[in-house]
């Protein structure tokens, strides 16, 4: 429980500092970049070494605009619009630039499930969901490898929620990522939703990929289970709850529900 207040009060603080300096930092950067290109333009030619430092700035100003970029993601958290979705077809727009992303030597398989149940969600949230969880699976086979997305309907009764954090029994649209790549271990399990938590060399990872998605999912009252295996790769279950059609009597789960990391 403890973990759960102490992850509940890092991403508030990481949302309110986001939401603070997150734009102002992109104003500045906004200036570098402009300088940076207008020096590339200059009518003298610039020397070797010029040239590279000034390709070194563009890059970590870019790396910068990037980690702003996913910063705004992560505090965005209240101004979505959610509607009633049929997440077969969000997932199925979101994929047509998913070749470009995960390369030529990843293949990609996507298994809608037939007879989707509705959910209530922001389709930019299912849409940063995929392309986080995507570019997660990219950088763990970087020898290529399979990206799957699957979709179900899955009626979760007491004992199947048992020994998952926060998940309690009903009807869920579920969204299962899973790729064939490194994995993880338990260690590295169990921080993988905290705030800037990241194993990526500097400059690759921001660490705030899978807390935004953490944070989508919380406030939608679903829950995250991921299963991983050194060596063989990864799979992330998203259940969100199922929206309840009038008359039905299937209600959403009550507002408890929370994400539950692991
Ligand atoms: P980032 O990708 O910037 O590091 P994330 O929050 O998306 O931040 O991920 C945190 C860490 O979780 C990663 O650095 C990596 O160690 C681990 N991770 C996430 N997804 C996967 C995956 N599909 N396979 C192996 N490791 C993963």
């Amino acid at each position: 429980l403890q973990k759960q207040f102490n992850q509940a009060q890092k991403m508030e603080a990481v949302g309110r500092l986001a939401g603070g300096v997150a734009h102002d930092i992109n104003n500045k950067l906004s200036i570098i970049m402009g300088y940076a290109d207008l020096l590339k333009l200059q009518p003298n030619p610039l020397s070797d070494n010029q040239t590279h430092y000034l390709e070194e700035m563009q890059k970590a100003a870019n790396h910068s605009c990037e980690i702003v970029r996913q910063l705004l993601a992560f505090s965005r958290s209240d101004v979505i619009s959610p509607r009633t979705v049929n997440i077969n077809a969000i997932i199925a727009d979101t994929c047509k630039g998913l070749g470009r992303l995960i390369g030529e030597d990843i293949r990609f398989e996507f298994r809608p499930a037939e007879d989707i149940w509705p959910a209530l969600l922001d389709p930019t949230q299912i849409d940063q969901i995929i392309m986080n969880l995507a570019v997660n699976a990219r950088d763990a086979m970087p020898d290529g490898g399979l990206f799957s997305i699957e979709t179900g309907n899955a009626s979760l009764d007491e004992a199947a929620c048992q020994g998952i954090a926060s998940a309690r029994a009903g009807d869920y649209v579920r969204l299962s990522v899973g790729d064939t790549g490194c994995g993880m271990d338990g260690e590295t399990l169990g921080h993988i939703f905290e705030p800037f938590f990241t194993t990526k060399e500097v400059g690759k990872g921001t660490g705030l990929g899978l807390a935004t998605i953490f944070g989508i999912v919380s406030r939608n009252k679903g829950f995250i289970t991921v299963h991983s295996e050194v060596g063989f790769g990864t799979t992330f279950n998203i259940f969100f709850p199922r929206m309840a059609r009038e008359g039905t009597g299937s209600e959403p789960p009550g507002d408890e529900r929370r994400a539950a990391p692991g």
